[in-house]
């Protein structure tokens, strides 16, 4: 199969396209600078950019790939979750090829596109794995078998803010901009992680062991901040940028192997934009390292939204043998994810 994986569901317009595992080539637009302004994404002008850009930029990805449209077999989109005028670009893009090319088209579920970004990189997941997902809308702990056969087990998600969404709010209320997370990163270089002791929420609670919540480190750096403004004194922003990466990354990491041992398992897989953070790389893999842990993350460009990963998914569901799920797909903009492809069959 040649697979075509269209993404759209939030601020980038991305299209893959893989065969047999293989990431043969891909293009990606981005309206994250028309966005910067609103400190995060606005779903009229994400839409409105989906649709300029979807046409040159699926020329990007079958130049990058050196191949026709004519030789697409099969097309993947995402169909949920996301911004629904976001998705629908994507959408109608995806049925607008497999409509002309008379080829298959399957709906995916973002997130599992998420995690199928790994394969592109590390192969085949193991036969069972932890999935930590940490992306602008979602973080949650997941047991996670065969993508495409098995069901998807969640052992937690956050109460309140996801794990990106809290360094958006958090780049935000220091003035550096969106999106936050790559902000915060450049910010927090040369800062003191243990310059300020902020909140590892739940850390060590017994009853809700895979659960997060991030609104009251958002709020401690908040006070923090006005309290230093209220003294009159300068704001110390890399100090502070690396300690909120210190404590976000803490109760990640910590969450996530406590699940990979919890289960008997011996693969940590991490995936999502959250993942292409330098601080939770690094930390993760020291602490892997120590515990005789495979760590597998993909490249930062693959942690991001891209129209690969969720190529990757279609190629899986393709060689499986799945059903098509047709053109008359719907957007499912707040899907809950328990299976790759969307809607579920059966
Ligand atoms: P979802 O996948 O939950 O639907 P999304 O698609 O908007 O949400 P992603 O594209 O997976 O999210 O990730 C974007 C998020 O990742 C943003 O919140 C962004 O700030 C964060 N992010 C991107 N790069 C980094 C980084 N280097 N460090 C920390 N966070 C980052
Ligand atoms: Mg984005
Ligand atoms: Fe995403």
């Amino acid at each position: 199969p040649l697979v075509l994986g269209v993404e759209s569901s939030c601020d980038e317009t991305g299209f893959g396209l893989v065969s047999e595992g293989v990431l043969l080539g891909q293009g990606l637009a981005s309206s994250a600078s028309q966005h910067a302004d609103f400190g995060g994404v606005v779903p009229e002008i994400a839409a409105r950019a989906h649709l300029d850009a979807a046409v040159p930029t699926l020329h990007l990805a079958l130049e990058d790939a050196g191949v026709e449209l004519g030789d697409i077999t099969h097309v993947a989109v995402t169909s949920g979750p996301g911004l629904a005028t976001a998705v629908h670009v994507g959408l109608a893009a995806a049925k607008a090829v497999a409509w002309s090319l008379d080829k298959p088209l399957y709906g995916v579920h973002h997130l599992a596109g998420h995690a199928a970004a790994d394969t592109l990189e590390h192969g085949p997941l193991p036969e069972r794995s932890i999935v930590l997902i940490v992306s602008g809308g979602h973080t949650s702990i997941l047991a996670v078998g065969d993508l495409v056969r098995d069901p998807i087990e969640h052992l937690g998600d956050t109460l309140d803010d996801a794990a990106g969404e809290a360094f958006d709010k958090v780049a935000r209320l220091l003035g550096l901009g969106y999106p936050g997370g790559p902000a915060i990163s450049r910010a927090a270089v040369g800062g003191d992680p243990t310059a300020f002791r902020f909140p590892r929420a739940m850390l060590r609670s017994g009853d809700a062991p895979f659960v997060f919540s991030f609104s009251g480190l958002k709020t401690a750096v908040a006070r923090t901040v006005e309290r230093i403004e209220r003294a009159g004194e300068s704001v110390p922003v890399a100090d502070i940028a690396a300690s909120f990466e210190q404590a976000v990354v803490d109760v990640l990491v910590t969450k996530a192997l406590r699940a990979v041992r919890e289960r008997n398992l011996s693969t940590l897989v991490i995936v999502g934009g959250v993942a292409a953070n330098a601080r939770l790389r690094a930390v993760a893999q020291e602490r892997c390292d120590a515990a005789g842990i495979e760590l597998r993350i993909p490249p930062p460009a693959l942690c991001t939204d891209n129209g690969a990963m969720i190529g990757a998914v279609g190629d899986l569901l393709v060689r499986f043998g799945a059903d098509p799920s047709g053109l008359r797909i719907a957007a499912d903009p707040s899907a809950v994810l328990h299976g790759a492809q969307l809607p579920l069959p059966g």
